[in-house]
């Protein structure tokens, strides 16, 4: 019998794990996919919000100021990639100057340090590519980019050296309510909990009139994105967005953690569930929308389009409540943007929760709560030779876009929940994410997870479940 079952192994779930994994509890994760972050959790635009654009005394303005301040704070911890490059809100006529105005007295509401409305020359002396016709912005210093999968792999890998158990490729199919525990069933096997944390995402409404009445729905929303080489990356300097409007936060621009331009998303309501094709229909509104911040983009210099699935709810504010059946089901949903920035303040609203429901929450003696993780690129010449000569694996080069090393495939293939396919690998080492998106060290990772893992080489995955490779040997 575990104390508390997770069920979801997004941002929301692994921040939740990371948490209570200090705990005196037994618990576990269940996902349904071959990995953790498989959800939108993976497919985002990866800011963390200043958070002005929230209504006030709203959970997503609370959740949104605390969380930030808590990911400048934990990235570090975690050595997961952050950059805190500030925001603008561009202003390009009348209208929008009124909005930024408005979006800055939110935010001082809402607890937003350091805003700052600029104007036009200031703002060009920030961004000297943008257009000529802006007539000023809003300037959010605290706001910064991150790597969600990252993130959400760190505090997923802590929970589990803590103690938490993982079971990934087990889908929550059916839930039992029984008095004082609930009977999980799964596509693999049964498991029993006291108390279940509902972080499914998209899936949050199925999971929760799995186990009773449920009083919302989700209704994804598709959002579109170009990712542009590195020779794009230093276009822009902060993250750029256009003034809000009722569909979201409109077409931004902005660098990543790895040094690529991000231009998107659109916002595609009525989207089938799971349904995460791009279109040229989407793309084209994407870079035609964008081209209002700058024109100065090379489209052709494009790596990679993905899209998102946003967990848009019938109500305005994120879910964070027992369910109306349960005090010990609690539902973490239609956490939709600013959810990434919001998760580890959504955690320890959860844990709250959890303990005006009845759950003692005592801390471990031992536990861990920070991860450390060489990334070879990033070392001075003196660390790359001491690290060779401790490992010869860190001077092989595996990936040639990105100078990623043996040694690296290894460390995540050795960690405490250690990655089965290629993209399991692509999130934790960042193989397969440079210029040629894999082309070149996709074989060589292949035999190194098969090799080390003793998985037989035709039935390594390429990320979800029965993505082969290859068919079997030549
Ligand atoms: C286009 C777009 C842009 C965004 N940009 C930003 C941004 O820049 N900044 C920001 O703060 N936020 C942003 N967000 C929001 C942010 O990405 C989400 O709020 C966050 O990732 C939600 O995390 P989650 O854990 O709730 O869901 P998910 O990451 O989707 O995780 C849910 C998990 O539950 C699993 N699951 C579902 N059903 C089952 C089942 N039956 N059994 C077992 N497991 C199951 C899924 O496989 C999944 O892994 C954006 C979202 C989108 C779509």
């Amino acid at each position: 019998m575990y104390d508390v079952a997770i069920i979801g192994a997004g941002i929301c779930g692994a921040s939740v794990s990371f948490l209570l994994s200090q705990k005196k509890l037994k618990i576990c994760v269940i996902e349904k996919e071959t990995d953790v972050s498989m959800g939108t959790t993976k497919a985002n635009s990866a800011i963390i919000h200043a958070g002005y654009d929230p209504e006030p005394d709203t959970l997503m303005a609370r959740l949104n100021v605390r969380g930030t301040a808590l990911i400048k704070e934990l990235a570090p911890r975690l050595s997961v990639p952050y950059k805190q490059i500030g925001s603008l809100v561009l202003a390009f006529n009348e209208q929008d100057l009124k909005t930024i105005n408005k979006l800055y007295e939110r935010g001082k509401i809402n607890g937003v340090p350091d805003m700052q409305i600029l104007k036009a020359e200031e703002t060009f002396a920030k961004e000297p590519n943008i257009d000529k016709h802006i007539k000023g912005s809003l300037w959010a210093p605290s706001a910064a980019v991150v790597s969600p999968w990252e993130l959400c792999t760190a505090m997923c890998e802590v929970a589990a050296e803590n103690g938490c158990e993982f079971f990934l490729e087990n889908e929550v199919t059916a839930i039992e309510n029984i008095n004082d525990y609930f009977k999980i069933t799964t596509s693999r096997q049964k498991i029993q909990a006291n108390y279940i944390i509902n972080a499914a995402g998209i899936h949050s409404d199925i999971i929760c009139k799995m186990a009773g009445e449920c009083d919302f729905s989700i209704l994804p929303s598709k959002g579109q994105y170009y990712l542009l080489d590195k020779n794009q990356g230093e276009l822009i300097h902060h993250i750029l967005f256009q003034c809000p409007t009722k569909a979201g936060k409109g077409i931004l621009v902005s660098p990543t953690t790895s040094g690529n331009l991000i231009v998107g998303p659109n916002a595609e309501i009525d989207n089938k569930s799971d349904d995460l094709a791009t279109t040229r229909e989407g793309l084209d509104f994407v870079a035609n929308t964008a081209k209002h911040t700058t024109d100065k983009i090379n489209y052709r210099d494009n790596v990679r389009n993905f899209s998102g699935l946003r967990a848009i709810s019938t109500r305005d504010d994120f879910i964070i409540e027992p369910a109306s059946f349960s005090p010990r089901f609690i539902n973490v949903a239609g956490i939709k943007s600013p959810g990434l920035s919001a998760a580890p303040a959504i955690a320890e609203y959860v844990l709250e929760l959890l303990e005006k429901s009845g759950l003692e929450l005592e801390q471990k003696e031992n536990y861990s709560d920070s991860r450390k993780r060489i990334v070879f690129n990033e070392l001075s010449d003196e660390e790359k030779k001491k690290c060779i000569k401790e490992n010869p694996a860190y001077g092989n080069i595996v990936c040639r876009c990105n100078t990623i090393t043996e040694g690296e495939i290894l460390q995540a293939l050795h960690s405490p929940l250690p990655p089965r396919t290629l993209d399991g690998v692509k999130r934790r080492a960042g193989t397969g994410m440079g210029r040629c998106q894999g082309g070149f060290c996709s074989p060589r990772v292949h035999e190194i997870i098969s090799r080390e893992l003793g998985i037989p080489f035709e039935q390594v995955e390429q990320d979800k479940k029965g993505s082969y490779i290859v068919l079997g040997e030549f």
